[in-house]
């Protein structure tokens, strides 16, 4: 069975260039849609809850350059489209899941490190994104780093 409607997760370094590649030759080969996701994470998140100051200009400029990065990165590929791609804020595992049963996609495709030891206790987003999947999920691996 082919796949409909490939959604693939970029975290806009230069890493998700094979990331998008993959996602690319497989939208090809199986004639699917291809839609693309960013999540920008809530800084408060990312120190860990409260932090005592406003962080609401720094995020908004972390926001700004995301969305510039996607524009890029759009241009760059043209498989991608505007309509058919996402910046959202939130948790990348949660919001990259519900965007993939919202869109009704059947493949996620995000990148993997395949870390070893101390940085596999860490996890990684490819590991969380796997943990209750709505659909296939495709982790292409990246050099490590
Ligand atoms: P990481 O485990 O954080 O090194 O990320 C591995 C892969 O997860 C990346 O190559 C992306 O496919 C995906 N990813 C990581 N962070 C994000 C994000 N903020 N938004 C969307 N996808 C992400």
């Amino acid at each position: 069975m082919p796949y409909h409607h490939i959604l693939v997760a970029v975290d806009l370094t230069e890493e998700c260039d094979p990331v998008i590649h993959r996602a690319r030759e497989l939208s090809v080969s199986n004639g699917a849609k291809l839609s693309l996701v960013h999540i920008v994470e809530p800084m408060a998140m990312a120190f860990g809850g409260d932090v005592p100051m406003d962080l609401s200009q720094l995020q908004q400029q972390q926001f700004d350059q995301a969305k510039e990065r996607l524009e890029r990165l759009i241009l760059k590929y043209p498989e991608l489209s505007k309509e058919y791609s996402h910046l959202t804020y939130g948790q990348p595992r949660q919001e990259i899941h519900h965007l993939a049963k919202e869109q009704t996609c059947d493949l996620i495709v995000v990148g993997s490190h395949g870390r070893h030891g101390l940085a596999l206790l860490l996890g990684s987003t490819a590991n969380d994104v796997l943990h209750g999947a709505p659909c296939d999920v495709l982790a292409v691996r990246l050099q490590k780093s």
